[in-house]
């Protein structure tokens, strides 16, 4: 047996001609382009490639990108301003912020100061506990497009045993509560967790989460569960080459279906953020 290869890239480019059609609809319902301002604070390279790559997003999806880059030594009071101007004006749909910020600065300063319903990537207190409550809201991005893959290709979520390994607050544990609201049984791991193999061998959709390569390996695997791997990981046996935190090579024959790495889960991420624009967009029209 083979597992069914997830393909992010495919399932991506479906979501942009979905995308695309939308927005054009959209922007003449409106009368003006949806925008999506992206908050960076100092002059973080990781932050300028994600920011790139989301701009590139909105070009082939029609939205308008405004990256609003701000000095590092911003404060607390002048990133709310920067926020609290983003949210009354009405062209602007969608806020996103490279996270983390600078250590000054907490994430709560956006968190509890953005709009919720501009807030496309889930990182505000509010839709944070929205999702946490099972009520519909805007999720993490990365999560979401891994959700987005069970669902294109027809994975059933409901009834089944799901486990994810991390924790954290953008992916991981609301990765688990968006696989808990679609009525899966959910396990989180993490790295406290003893007998991780054994926890993972009950799983039927296993996701990953960790940033560590090799964590999991094919033996670890009930034969034929889906597996989602949203590792990124360059270590120094790969030669400089990406993989995520499953063993492809192990898994490939145990596993039914996996996200490889690269193309799998990336290619989505940004996608989520151009569906839930436009989502926020859509709401100008509902309250027009
Ligand atoms: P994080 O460092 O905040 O969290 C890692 C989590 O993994 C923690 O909860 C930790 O307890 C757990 N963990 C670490 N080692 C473990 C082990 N040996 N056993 C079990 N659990 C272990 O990282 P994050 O921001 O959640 O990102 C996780 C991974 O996903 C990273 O590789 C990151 O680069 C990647 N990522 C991918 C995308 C995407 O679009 N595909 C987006 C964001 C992050």
């Amino acid at each position: 047996m083979t597992a069914t290869i997830l393909d992010g890239r495919a399932v991506a480019e479906t979501l942009r001609a979905e995308l695309r059609a939308e927005s054009a609809t959209l922007a003449a319902r409106l009368g003006f382009t949806p925008i999506l301002a992206i908050v960076s604070v100092g002059d973080d390279p990781a932050a300028r490639s994600y920011v790139a790559g989301i701009r590139r997003a909105c070009e082939r999806t029609g939205i308008a990108c405004r990256p609003l880059e701000l000095p590092l030594a911003t404060t607390a009071v002048g990133l709310r301003a920067a926020i609290d101007e983003l949210n009354a004006d009405r062209g602007v749909c969608g806020v996103l912020a490279t996270l983390p910020l600078p250590p000054h600065l907490p994430t709560s300063v956006i968190a509890d100061s953005l709009a919720p319903e501009k807030d496309i990537d889930g990182i505000t207190t509010t839709n944070a506990g929205r999702l946490a409550f099972g009520w519909p809201t805007f999720a993490p991005n990365t999560p979401a497009g891994g959700m987005e893959m069970l669902r294109r290709y027809n994975i059933p979520i409901a009834g089944n045993h799901a486990v994810v390994v991390g924790r954290s607050g953008i992916v991981g544990k609301p990765m688990a509560l968006m696989l808990l609201a679609a009525d899966a049984t959910v396990t989180i791991c993490h790295r406290r967790t003893p007998n991780l193999a054994a926890i993972v061998r009950g799983a039927d959709i296993v996701v990953t989460a960790a940033g560590r390569a090799r964590l999991i390996t094919g033996a670890m695997l009930k034969p034929g569960a889906t597996v989602i791997d949203f590792g990124i990981n360059f270590p120094e046996w790969a030669g400089g080459k990406m993989v995520g935190d499953v063993d492809f090579a192990s898994a490939l024959p145990v596993a039914g279906a996996i996200t490889p790495v690269p193309g799998g889960t990336g290619p989505v991420t940004n996608m989520m953020l151009m569906r839930n624009t436009l989502a926020a967009a859509r709401t100008l029209l509902d309250g027009a």
